[in-house]
């Protein structure tokens, strides 16, 4: 492990063995955004290629969402691997990084947005957003169409969360292909930087 020399001076205090950044068509019309690199995407440098990865694939975004990960960017929020249980990211690690989402955003020019988990969803919206409250919600912001969803991860721990998991990439998919029956919400995005 290396410090994160590209945010030495933003004082981000990480260790990586890579920086993983986002990987997909450029310019893409769907971004999904997710909180941090874990092991293997640490050891490969790619996101989303453990086993949530998997998971993301070919069951929610695959199965559910009927999407094929080949149309889709995918991009973490913050670019390295926290440490090697995988906590949350800082605030500090946060700031440190997440200024790497406006070039990104700017680049893939993405019309959906799928914001995966707490971690981006609150980066996004506010610090105090709950998750229970916001998934599986379409929210209008800027150019941007935005749907809160609960990370593949949760589903690794509990097969009950599946569901409400499977759920929201069903109405992710929805979302993109422009069914009515998506529900909207209004809500004012706080972006940081
Ligand atoms: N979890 C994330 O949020 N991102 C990854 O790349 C892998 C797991």
């Amino acid at each position: 492990m290396r410090p994160c020399k590209e945010h030495d001076d933003l004082g981000c205090p990480m260790t990586r063995i890579n920086r993983v950044n986002g990987e997909g068509p450029i310019p893409c019309s769907i971004m999904l955004i997710g909180e941090a690199p874990g092991k293997t995407e640490d050891k490969k440098g790619k996101p989303f290629c453990g086993k949530s990865g998997s998971e993301l694939t070919h069951l929610y975004l695959g199965k559910c969402a009927k999407i094929d990960r080949a149309n889709v960017y995918v991009t973490n929020l913050v670019k390295c691997r926290t440490n090697d249980k995988d906590r949350d990211p800082t605030q500090i690690e946060i700031d440190a990084c997440s200024h790497l989402m406006f070039p990104e955003l700017v680049d893939v020019k993405p019309r959906f947005i799928g914001l995966i988990g707490r971690i981006a969803t609150r980066w996004m919206f506010d610090d105090n957003m709950k998750m229970e409250k916001v998934h599986g919600f379409g929210y209008k912001f800027l150019e941007y169409l935005v749907m809160p969803l609960y990370h593949p991860a949760y589903g690794l721990h509990s097969t009950s969360m599946m569901r409400w998991i499977m759920e929201d990439w069903e109405r992710f998919g929805k979302m993109v292909r422009g069914d009515t029956s998506v529900m909207w919400r209004e809500r004012s995005c706080t972006y940081r930087g």
